[in-house]
């Protein structure tokens, strides 16, 4: 499933559209038309079903991708995908039941850049609350530079820092976990970083 991800702001669809978007309309046990309501003991708005009482809880969804480097560089892919077509974009997309989180950046990574690479630390937990998404990226080192993206992205092209197309850049989480590992790079020393992306 390819990665759909906030928009930047003023553009795209408001919170309220993005969150009509994910409504539940049915059933996912019956098919029955749903209805949105606080179901007892609880303290939120949920997807009921008017025929069999089912209640479906809606939680953010997690993004998982990596920053693969070789030496002083970065590897980035050129969006073949909307939103954002053309842009530029760390390996990242949604994790799929059954796996890890890491087992997801690999397999994100493999599958958009065609890339082989060693996993390292958990680099940025990003919240996007606005959303209703969670951003996670790995470090990762490349083992080649032999790349063979995949039907998603344009080209995969290795960048150092000063060649980066920092106004092509396509999505906010992935600018500030490249703008935080080059800062972390610079210092010869890398942690893990949180924010919370407005
Ligand atoms: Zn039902």
């Amino acid at each position: 499933m390819p990665w759909r991800p906030p928009g930047r702001p003023g553009a795209g669809p408001t919170l309220a559209r993005m969150f009509e978007l994910r409504r539940i309309k049915h059933c996912r046990a019956c098919g029955a038309p749903t209805q949105y309501r606080v179901p007892a003991d609880d303290n939120r708005d949920r997807a009921v079903c008017t025929a069999c009482g089912e209640i479906h809880y809606e939680n953010p969804i997690n993004v998982v991708g990596t920053v693969p480097v070789w030496g002083d560089q970065v590897l980035l892919c050129r969006r073949n995908i909307e939103p954002r077509y053309g842009l530029w974009t760390l390996p990242a997309g949604f994790l799929e039941l059954g796996e890890t989180t890491a087992e997801g950046a690999v397999r994100e990574t493999v599958e958009e850049a065609g890339a082989r690479i060693e996993l390292q630390g958990l680099f940025t937990v990003l919240n996007v609350v606005r959303v209703g998404q969670l951003h996670l990226f790995y470090r990762a080192r490349l083992l080649d530079t032999r790349f063979d993206p995949g039907p998603e992205t344009i080209e995969a092209q290795l960048f150092r820092e000063h060649e980066l197309p920092w106004d092509q850049v396509a999505f906010r989480t992935v600018r500030e976990t490249l703008q935080r590992f080059f800062a972390d790079r610079s210092r010869g020393r890398y942690e893990l970083h949180h924010a919370d992306i407005g």
